[in-house]
């Protein structure tokens, strides 16, 4: 076992960390601010070797491991937070599961354009019925030979407002079973993108609405069956909030250690306070526990998809430290970290959001339970009895 990175992991750390301070330093305040998607970012660090770092190379990735993506996010956000969603978009999101299953036509058609940070991609799965019990979505598409009818609406989706094609959860037949995804492109007949709404975090999403929408076959990414894979690659997008929801919180609490030691009050800096040094005390032990298990996971999946268990206690951990790293930080540097002129605020109201996304902390201690208790627990209502 070792706790250390190697020395190849150290020196592309410090690689990115340079790319960062050089190209994403100077706007990092103006770009947390802004709900546009950062294409310029995305260009940058496509030229850098930072989109698709797990893709394969024959796919146009960089063909490294999930604990390289890792460290790329940590690195970015700890100078610019809010181009860590760039991060996330090339490496851990609904990217990643469009690499893992589509067909070779279809990564030739979006892969390169999604990697070249020319097009955004947006996950439509959640809908106004089917949030935690995802598994409850009614998105149908009904097969007419050539084309999919799709009809439904699906909520929530990050980066809608900007996407130009979108990975939609959908229904073919009833059940789990009858699960898959399809992709659709925007301008589609029959596919409406709704004005934006606002999260508290300042970034925006956009209802979708399908209504007889004709979906090509050929834009089938995963038929009947599918639900299983899409979960399994959706333990790649976990781990990008898991590593998110730390960086920022890190972030913070970088901020506000800095912070306490120069600030003055009662004539010595805020520091010498015991009250303010435990909390500091608290905050590292926090966050060392958070980043091994994140660790443990990436370091685990290597080149694969990470395990489901370590996933969900990675992320039931980052996120709960990630946000409470913030929220002390806001409160240790008074009306300063509660303002927008620091980037602390902001990374609290990021790292609330991924408290509920991606599976918020909840469903995954109940994940987490499972494996306690080695059985599963059926979150539904058992049923009556026939005879009552
Ligand atoms: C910042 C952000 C980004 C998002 N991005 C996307 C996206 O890109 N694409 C997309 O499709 N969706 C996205 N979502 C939606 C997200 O997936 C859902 O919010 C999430 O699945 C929870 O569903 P819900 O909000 O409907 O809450 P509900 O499912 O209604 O849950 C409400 C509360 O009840 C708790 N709860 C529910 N069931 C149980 C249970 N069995 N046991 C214990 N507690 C339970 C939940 O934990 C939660 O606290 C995003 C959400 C956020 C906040």
């Amino acid at each position: 076992m070792d706790f250390e990175f190697t020395a190849e992991q150290k020196l592309f750390a410090e690689g990115v960390r340079k790319f960062a301070l050089a190209h994403l330093k100077k706007d990092a305040l103006k770009r947390a601010h802004d709900p546009r998607f950062p294409f310029d970012v995305a260009k940058l660090m496509h030229a850098q070797g930072l989109m698709g770092i797990t893709i394969p190379e024959t796919d146009g990735g960089v063909g490294g491991t999930l604990m390289d993506a890792v460290i790329t996010i940590e690195q970015i956000a700890a100078v610019c937070p809010r181009s860590a969603d760039v991060v996330q978009f090339g490496n851990f999101g609904p990217i990643r599961t469009f690499a893992e299953y589509a067909t070779p036509a279809q990564k030739k058609r979006w892969l390169g354009d999604l990697l070249a940070g020319n097009m955004v991609m947006s996950l439509g799965m959640s809908e106004p019925e089917a949030g935690s019990a995802v598994t409850d979505l009614a998105t149908s598409a009904r097969s007419d030979g050539s084309h999919f009818i799709v009809n439904g609406t699906k909520v929530f989706s990050t980066f809608s407002p900007d996407a130009g094609i979108f990975l939609v959860y959908v229904r073919y037949a009833p059940g789990l079973g009858g699960i898959g995804s399809v992709i659709v492109e925007r301008g589609t007949p029959g596919f409406t993108i709704g004005p934006p709404s606002r999260f508290m975090s300042g970034e925006e999403w956009s209802e979708l609405h399908f209504e007889n929408c004709r979906v090509p076959a050929e834009n089938v990414l995963l038929g009947p069956g599918g639900f299983k894979k899409q979960i399994a690659s959706f333990n790649v997008e976990r781990l990008g909030n898991s590593a998110r929801s730390l960086a920022f919180g890190r972030y913070a609490y970088d901020k506000a250690r800095e912070h306490v030691k120069t600030r003055q009050q009662f004539g010595r800096p805020l520091c010498e306070f015991q009250g303010l040094q435990w909390k500091f005390a608290e905050m590292a032990i926090r966050l060392e526990g958070a980043q091994l298990l994140l660790y443990r996971a990436a370091g685990n999946a290597e080149r694969g998809l990470p395990s489901a268990y370590e996933t969900a206690v990675a992320k039931a951990a980052c996120n709960q430290v990630g946000f409470d790293l913030a929220h002390e930080a806001v409160q240790v540097m008074g009306a300063l970290g509660y303002s927008s002129e620091t980037l602390v605020e902001y990374c609290m109201r990021r790292c609330r959001g991924w408290m509920i996304a991606g599976g918020s902390i909840e469903m995954l201690k109940n994940r987490i339970a499972e494996h306690v208790f080695d059985r599963r627990f059926d979150q539904r209502p058992q049923k009556r009895e026939a005879a009552e």
